[in-house]
């Protein structure tokens, strides 16, 4: 596979092409920002350790019958992807109250959701990626009512699978963040999954294990990340 013309840059990765049109190098960067990108900050090896984290997340998540974008991991930082079309909007899973969500609705951090929550943000940088509902989708193009409903099916098919994935490592998955994108006319599951996307917290202490740990800067972040790697390595 050989890596040609840089696609684009964001915050956390850059994409290349490749020989094949359908096929993309996903590079992950040690770059962390955080409150769009207010905070910014290198988090070392983070790039290889998500690159690692989303390849083992994928791989799962295909053997269970999920539709994604990952191909295979060609080196420490780069992943080969199918080329899609992002849906701009952001898909946001919450089981236990966290994050914004406690900022704008007032729950205490780490109070058990009775149901779990399903956001969809506009993936709009500059506008600061609002929440929006079904409508505003419609409204604003961004996805046909077939694509929403397949994009909610899947997606609390994928709480369901990495809840309980992450249960067996002694992890909660207390809420993530998920890309989708068109591939010859399918919705797939696209970008990464790794602790910049998730919430993860060890059952029994609470110690976080992602990115709160910079947003809040409390430290020790490279060694959590490392610890999920370990675990979901096993
Ligand atoms: N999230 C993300 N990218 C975003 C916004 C959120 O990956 O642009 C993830 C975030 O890491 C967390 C979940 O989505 O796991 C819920 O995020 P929240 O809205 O609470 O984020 P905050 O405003 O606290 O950064």
């Amino acid at each position: 596979m050989e890596k040609r013309n840089k696609i684009y840059e964001g915050k956390g990765k850059i994409l290349y092409e490749t020989d094949s049109p359908d096929l993309i190098i996903q590079y992950f960067k040690d770059e962390a920002t955080a409150f769009n990108a207010q905070k910014k900050g290198i988090i070392d090896q983070k790039g290889v350790m998500n690159n690692k984290i989303s390849t083992r997340l994928f791989s799962f998540l295909s053997s269970q019958g999920i539709p994604t974008h990952f191909e295979e991991r060609l080196n420490d930082r780069e992943m080969l992807v199918k080329r899609v079309d992002i849906v701009p909007v952001e898909v946001i899973v919450r089981n236990v109250a966290a994050g914004s969500l406690c900022r704008n609705y007032g729950l205490p951090e780490g109070k058990r959701l009775p149901v779990s929550i399903f956001e969809f943000c506009y993936k709009n940088d500059d506008l600061g990626d609002p929440i929006i509902n079904e409508c505003h989708i419609l409204a604003l193009e961004l996805a046909t009512p077939e694509e929403i409903e397949i994009i909610r099916s899947y997606t609390f098919k994928v709480n369901d699978l990495l809840t309980e994935f992450f249960k067996a490592l002694n992890i909660e998955l207390v809420d993530f963040k998920l890309e989708f994108g068109r591939y010859k006319g399918q919705i797939i599951l696209a970008d990464e999954i790794s602790p910049d996307t998730c919430r993860l917290w060890e059952i029994g202490t609470g110690r976080k294990l992602d990115k709160d740990l910079f947003r809040e800067d409390l430290g020790n972040i490279e060694a959590a990340y490392q610890e999920v790697l370990n675990r979901v390595s096993i």
